[in-house]
């Protein structure tokens, strides 16, 4: 599984769905270029997002804000002050590394240990019950009493203890996994925003952040879209837009970049309200998931042990990624943080007047923030897939759902003449208004469908000479090499049907 990831990075290149930002200049380190496949793909994502949240949902709108922002939105919600990773440097190996990240590491080691004692015992016993064993295995419990101590004690570093963090680290005998040296410095807070200046030095300069987080652009119009929308709680604003965090570790492909896009909802709701809320969001998201089909398997809840400074809940969708399960998907129960910081530090009310009850107050806050390159991430790694078919012959075959796929349909004339390519065309000019399509005339029928494979096409109509006499084609559908033949009046029914959710 550790391979997959760089394959997929590979396949992604090799085919034109990712590249590495500034390649002729060696790259530059956790930002990506969209290609033309990758830029289809996130484009469907973003439409199946926009179409669920905001066109299914007649209480939800959508808005585009700026990226750029007053600096002292930054002030307010928190982020100049606490958006920060706790740093810590290798004096041997000048590398910088996430202390939490190290501390971390750690427990999945001592969590790798339970696994083998559990998997031990298992083969020995016949009817094993797995939560007896860890319940009553001293050795096992003994593990988890390390690991309860040692998140206790991350919990209060990541909280502001940092020399209890850099003791932790050493008493943990943590190594830098590249010299192996223990020779660590103290931590440090490290703040994640990247700042500029705006206007002329002249002018005085005056320092800006690229935001972090598309949510701050909905909250300050918060009252602008609830009065000009006539808007009653509960609501929702959506938005699908570019952040920026100056990470520490950039590593795993497009999970975790320096410049990615976040597809986030606010949904305002009455205070004492929100756990109702919270729950319906985490239930609904997980379906907006598993409809795709990517496997319920590779899905689960996780919930935060330490929570973000704004919010009173939080859980994540985790994916099961090349790397193990991670967060996609945060839903974070936001309570009137933002708002009311806004409240302070603009002078100006924020607040939703319900005529039912008579009052005004601050709307608490439902989240939902999903990164949409982690999102091609799961998709990309879900898809690949290398296949050895039944002649023997082998295949790479993006295995993206339909309704995703870059090109939902390729047209393939059997031969490049005698009048085959003329009627593959007349087939593409009936499609392409409502699909994004593609001929191909170049090389062996066979070859081109590998070829169609390696990009995640799920549909092939294959123009024969036939064709020409019957007035029918024959679709051939990348997954389960099903090849059926259908009149060519049908087909646009036929695709419709095939690639909507
Ligand atoms: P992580 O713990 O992985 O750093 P986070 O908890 O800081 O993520 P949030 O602030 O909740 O993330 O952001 C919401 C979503 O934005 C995440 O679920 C993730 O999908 C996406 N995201 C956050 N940081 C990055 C990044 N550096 N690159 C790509 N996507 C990101």
């Amino acid at each position: 599984k550790g391979e997959l990831l760089k394959k997929v990075a590979s396949h992604a290149k090799e085919y034109g769905f990712i590249f590495q930002s500034s390649e002729i200049y060696d790259g530059l380190s956790a930002v990506y270029d969209y290609g033309q496949l990758g830029s289809e793909l996130k484009n469907n994502i973003k439409s199946y997002w926009w179409k669920s949240m905001v066109q299914l949902h007649e209480n939800i709108v959508g808005i585009d804000s700026a990226i750029f922002m007053h600096p002292t939105t930054w002030k307010a919600s928190g982020h100049v002050d606490a958006f920060n990773d706790p740093l810590i440097d290798n004096k041997d190996s000048k590398k910088r590394y996430r202390a939490d990240v190290l501390v971390e590491d750690q427990i999945a080691k001592i969590e790798g240990k339970i696994e083998k004692e559990v998997t031990k015992a298992a083969k020995r016993f016949d009817d094993f019950d797995r939560k007896m064993f860890m319940e009553t295995n001293p050795r096992v419990q003994r593990y988890l009493g390390e690991i309860e101590t040692i998140k206790a004690r991350l919990k209060n570093g990541l909280e502001g203890d940092l020399a209890d963090l850099k003791k932790l680290i050493e008493d943990l005998g943590i190594a830098c996994p590249i010299s192996g040296s223990k020779n660590w410095t103290d931590v440090r807070q490290f703040n994640l925003m990247f700042n500029t200046e705006i206007g002329s030095l002249s002018e005085g300069a005056n320092k800006i952040y690229l935001r972090p987080e598309t949510a701050q652009g909905i909250f300050v119009n918060f009252l602008n879209v609830q009065k000009t929308g006539r808007l009653k709680l509960p609501f929702g604003i959506a938005q699908i837009g570019k952040a920026f965090r100056n990470e520490i570790i950039a590593r795993q492909f497009i999970f975790r970049m320096r410049e990615f896009e976040q597809m986030e909802m606010q949904y305002f709701v009455k205070p004492g309200e929100e756990m109702k809320y919270y729950g319906q969001w985490k239930e609904f998201r997980m379906k907006w998931h598993l409809a795709l089909g990517m496997g319920e398997e590779n899905y689960r809840f996780h919930d935060h042990i330490k929570l973000a400074h704004y919010a009173n809940a939080a859980s994540d969708i985790e994916f099961d990624f090349p790397m193990g399960f991670k967060e996609l998907e945060g839903i974070h129960s936001r309570t009137d943080f933002d708002l009311k910081a806004h409240e302070e530090f603009s002078g100006k009310k924020l607040q939703f007047f319900d005529p039912k009850d008579n009052e005004s107050y601050v709307p608490y806050v439902i989240e939902t923030s999903i990164g949409l390159d982690r999102m091609v991430l799961s998709v990309l790694a879900h898809a690949y897939t290398e296949e050895t078919l039944e002649d023997g012959s082998s295949r790479t075959v993006m295995k993206i759902p339909a309704p995703l796929a870059p090109y939902k349909v390729a047209v393939l004339p059997l031969v490049n003449k005698d009048g085959l390519p003329e009627k593959a065309r007349e087939i593409a000019n009936l499609l392409k208004l409502d699909h994004n399509i593609q001929i191909d005339v170049k090389d062996a029928i066979g070859k081109r469908y590998r070829r169609q494979d390696a990009i995640g096409t799920p549909y092939c109509i294959t123009v024969d000479y036939e064709s020409l006499e019957d007035n029918m084609v024959t679709i051939r559908e990348r997954d389960s090499l099903e090849q059926v033949r259908i009149p060519i009046d049908k087909i646009q029914e036929e695709i419709n049907e095939r690639v909507s959710i």
